[in-house]
């Protein structure tokens, strides 16, 4: 963290939280924000950092990833059916050899640290990773990914998660702990309970995949389908569990789940569902380049969500299901799948909607808050902000900053 005043100098800044500024500065002090202004102060005791001929944005929130399963890149192929391409993860991901896992994971998060990623939200379930998570320049949500489909391990499987939050509590650090059932068709209905009442208890996020395949909403409605297969052939279906005949957010609801859920993928929602997420300020995470990558028919209702007041975020999902982790290759795809959205829209959803989505309470550009902020050069002054980031040829940002402090720099120094 920088110990003396830093002032950064801009064309435009855009805090996605309602103000515009121009050809101004903004001055930083221990990694937060102090202030930003139009204008340029004639004499400044610090550091300056001229970057006049640039826009600056908050840092983009890849607010859903497996980062650990990065080593899959190109390993998994597509499959017709979802529960086989399941099958493929879980085989290869087994044998990954564990040098490999964490230079992957070093080399993907190299990726988006230059396409603008501050902050990450990711799955994970190695423990041992910890320490290479700790060594990683962005702010982060850490869901401790859990899997249990038989009712007897819910109580073993929660005292594991709870040990790990009680041994990483995280708080005012960069890293947050925090848990993930991973989805109905994975977990029993004892073992959610078990996770939720342990997120209250030591007031952590909750995340689920949820509704993210049909077979999901068929297994759940009547029991049968691709998912009873998979769980019986593997021997972890438990006969004692009774499909609830309801969809996967109503699911959650009857095991009070949902609250305040980072719910990912949402790809198959009616009326009711959305209402049931608003009512119970639940938020989504969309993953336009994983949904491309199985081809899905039906993505989620974003324009909906956003209607009813529910925060969406933007998210990769892992190398096994997408081609990269390029977070700015990640906001066309989404430009593309979402054409009832603006651009600036787009850019909420990647930089203010991922932190929401998260539960970080402090976000965009405002004094007290981190220096969390990517910058973006540009020539043509006549161009729309908001367009800036779409570039066709634009594959990294400019500079990127976490807690006041350059992770990147891809631009000529000026002056
Ligand atoms: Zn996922």
């Amino acid at each position: 963290m920088a110990d003396s005043l830093t002032r950064i100098l801009f064309q435009k800044l855009v805090t996605m939280s309602g103000d515009d500024y121009d050809e101004g500065e903004l001055i930083i002090d221990r990694g937060r924000i102090l202030e930003i202004r139009s204008g340029i102060s004639d004499s400044f005791d610090g550091v300056t950092h001229d970057r006049s001929d640039c826009l600056i944005l908050p840092g983009f929130v890849n607010a859903h990833c497996h980062l650990s399963l990065s080593g899959l890149k190109d390993k998994i192929p597509r499959q017709d059916r979802f529960v086989d391409w399941i099958e493929s993860v879980v085989t290869e991901n087994r044998v990954l050899p564990w040098q490999d896992r964490v230079e992957a994971l070093h080399r993907e998060t190299r990726t988006m640290v230059e396409s603008g990623v501050t902050t990450l939200g990711d799955y994970f379930s190695h423990p041992e990773l910890l320490v290479e998570y700790q060594s990683l320049p962005f702010r982060q949500v850490l869901f401790l990914e859990t899997i249990g489909f038989q009712s007897a391990l819910a109580e073993e499987k929660t005292r594991q998660v709870e040990s790990l939050l009680e041994k990483y509590p995280g708080s005012g650090s960069r890293i947050q702990l925090a848990v993930a059932p991973h989805a109905p068709y994975s977990v029993s209905p004892e073992l959610f309970k078990a996770l939720k009442k342990l997120a209250v208890k030591m007031n952590v996020r909750v995340s689920c995949h949820v509704a993210e395949d049909e077979e999901e909403s068929r297994f759940l409605s009547r029991g049968e389908g691709e998912f009873l297969g998979f769980l019986e052939k593997r021997g972890v279906y438990d006969h004692q569990w009774v499909p609830p005949g309801v969809s996967p957010v109503r699911y959650l609801e009857q095991l009070g789940i949902l609250d305040h859920l980072t719910a990912i993928h949402l790809n198959y929602l009616d009326e009711l569902d959305i209402s049931l997420l608003a009512g119970r300020n639940a938020s989504g995470v969309f993953c336009p380049g994983s949904t491309r990558w199985f081809g899905r028919k039906s993505w989620m209702p974003v324009r909906g969500l956003l209607d009813q007041g529910i925060a969406v975020g933007l998210g990769t999902d892992s190398l096994a299901s997408n081609e990269s982790l390029s977070f700015l290759r990640e906001i066309r795809l989404a430009e593309d799948m979402l054409p009832d959205l603006h651009r600036s829209e787009i850019l909420w959803l990647a930089t203010i909607g991922g932190k929401q989505a998260l539960g970080i309470e402090k976000f965009g550009l405002e004094p007290d808050q981190p220096a969390d902020l990517i910058g973006f050069r540009y020539q043509n002054c006549e161009v729309d902000w908001w367009d800036i980031p779409f570039e066709a040829d634009r594959s990294k940002v400019d500079f990127s900053m976490v807690a006041g402090e350059f992770v990147f720099q891809d631009i000529e120094i000026k002056g």
